[in-house]
């Protein structure tokens, strides 16, 4: 800092520390100096606090303890050892852990060290703790240790806004959205790479295993022995992944993509690479959301590692349906979710299926063709098992193949029809083979499915599916700021997601109806 500097800061901090200026009232002579309250910092003070007066009456917090009291916690009462009569420190009540979390992720807060540092001194967290403290191992523990209970809680939640009407279960929408995995992109390798690092990793175990005892004694040595194993198991867990990542590909992608592009992350091996709507690909995993029409309330959540949405209708049904204890009578979700085997499969279920045509949406878009053209315009003879064009060409059946769950007929016109038809660029603009046309095994429920889609009912309904589906997620990562897991791998990342979708429905119970009773009862 130049001189020109110091001296207006220096000047600024004598002006401060200066006693007061005499003031001169106006017709006074004497001069009146002002006094202020002092400022004593090297006193001990201890102050009564009245913990039930730290939060008003009307205070969310209170809202949640009452809620969360409401439900059935025994199965996180299971692994709790501490047992009245006995010796050993107390448990924490899981009502108190569940409203923490609760709470904690309704005011954005998603970090245990964050909660636990807000226990002591923020009023509506003291205020749930009765002023005790709560570390952030027990915090940090709590959150991911109780996966099967937590299923059970968000049914529970579910089955409670179900009794006050906030859920209908007429018409669910169905949504994905991405969120970040904490694994950064850095941390991507490939398969080659991955087994070099594990070849180290043993290495380094075995090495730990050889030393003497003496060497091995100790805190540290024994986190420095967890952590080598810990890496040398994410590691083994990464190789499997790219098996994994091969098996799922279809055979153009396996194509395209050669070996040495497919990279796993070596600290959190079950996270993927996806695109994100900005247009960025990032460490992400794919979170589906189910959401009761009726009051925007989250039916089902679950986290998948595929980037597309159209395989994940089916876990998404099983989701709701196991929550909710039946199966929705509608679900409508956008053109990711068209294809043949999920209108089978809703039609197999009894759920009626909004989307728009799957024909419309991967055929037409995809290859630049004119609506005109779509294979509606192309008429099947069974007696030949072939097509005829708009120009009145046939369509030769060329073979069988099975595309996701559903095999299909591929039919084709010849190259020599389709080159000097004057329809080529509307019907088949990129094609140098002739254009061709696919026969599903359950061709005639696609039909029909597309035949729905037409009418103006259909239409009406899908367009009501954006406001309600986006909604939650939107909320979820701007409110709740679950843009990226705090927690690692699959397993973790969706027990995070769940905590979010809960604390909504908790959220969406407080908006409908304990704000409504607070109101009615000033009125
Ligand atoms: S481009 Fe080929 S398939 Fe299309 S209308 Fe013409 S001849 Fe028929």
């Amino acid at each position: 800092m130049g001189d020109e500097q110091i001296l207006p800061a220096l000047t600024g901090l004598i002006m401060e520390n200066q006693e007061p200026e005499p003031v001169t009232e106006p017709g006074h002579n004497h001069k009146r100096i002002p006094r202020f309250e002092p400022i004593n910092r090297e006193q001990m003070v201890m102050r009564a606090v009245d913990v039930e007066q730290l939060v008003d009456q009307e205070h969310p917090v209170r809202a949640i303890w009452e809620f969360v009291g409401r439900l059935d916690l025994s199965s996180f009462c299971e692994q709790i050892r501490a047992v009245e009569g006995e010796r050993g420190r107390p448990a924490h009540d899981p009502r108190l852990m569940i409203s923490l979390w609760v709470y904690g992720y309704a005011r954005g807060v998603g970090s245990a060290r964050e909660m636990a540092r807000l226990c002591e001194y923020d009023p509506a967290f003291q205020w749930l703790t009765g002023m005790k403290v709560v570390n952030h191992h027990s915090l940090s523990d709590f959150r991911v240790d109780h996966g099967e209970a937590l299923d059970k809680l968000f049914a529970e939640v579910l089955a409670v806004l179900m009794v006050e009407g906030l859920v209908g279960l007429e018409r669910v929408m169905q949504d994905g959205t991405k969120i970040e995995a904490r694994a950064s992109r850095h941390t991507f390798r490939t398969q080659k790479c991955i087994g070099e690092h594990l070849e180290v990793a043993r290495r380094h175990v075995e090495e730990m295993k050889a030393q003497s005892d003496e060497d091995t004694k100790g805190r540290a040595a024994k986190a420095r022995e967890r952590a080598a194993r810990h890496r040398q198991e994410r590691l083994e867990s990464a190789q499997k992944e790219f098996e994994k990542i091969r098996t799922s590909q279809s055979k153009e992608k396996k194509k395209k993509k050669k070996e040495e592009q497919v990279r796993v992350s070596e600290t959190e091996p079950e996270a993927r690479i996806m695109k994100h709507n900005d247009g960025g690909f990032r460490p992400s995993y794919n979170a589906q959301i189910s959401t009761d029409q009726l009051c925007t309330v989250i039916v089902g959540a679950g986290l998948s590692q595929a980037a597309g949405d159209s395989d994940e209708l089916e876990g998404a049904i099983d989701r709701t349906e196991r929550n909710a204890g039946k199966l929705p009578e509608q679900v409508v979700a956008d053109g990711a979710y068209a294809n043949a085997y999920n209108i089978h499969l809703m039609g197999e279920r009894g759920v009626e299926l909004i989307t728009p045509a799957a024909d419309t949406v991967f055929q037409l878009e995809k290859n630049g063709i004119d609506e005109a053209f779509s294979r509606h315009a192309f008429v099947y003879d069974e007696a030949t098992n072939s097509y005829t064009c708009p120009a009145d060409k046939t369509l030769k059946y060329v073979g069988k193949e099975k595309r996701g769950k559903i095999f299909r007929e591929r039919y084709r016109a010849s190259v020599a029809d389709c080159q000097a038809c004057p329809f080529k660029p509307q019907c088949c603009p990129s094609s140098k083979r002739g254009r061709s046309l696919m026969r599903l095994e359950n061709q005639s429920e696609v039909d029909s499915h597309a035949a729905k889609m037409q009418t103006e009912e259909a239409k009406q309904t899908y367009k009501q599916r954006g406001q309600t589906a986006e909604f939650p997620s939107a909320w979820i990562k701007e409110k709740i700021g679950l843009r990226r897991f705090r927690v690692g791998g699959l397993l973790k990342a969706g027990l995070e997601l769940v905590w979010a979708c809960l604390t909504y429905n908790i959220q969406q119970w407080i908006r409908l109806r304990w704000r409504t009773k607070w109101a009615q009862a000033k009125t």
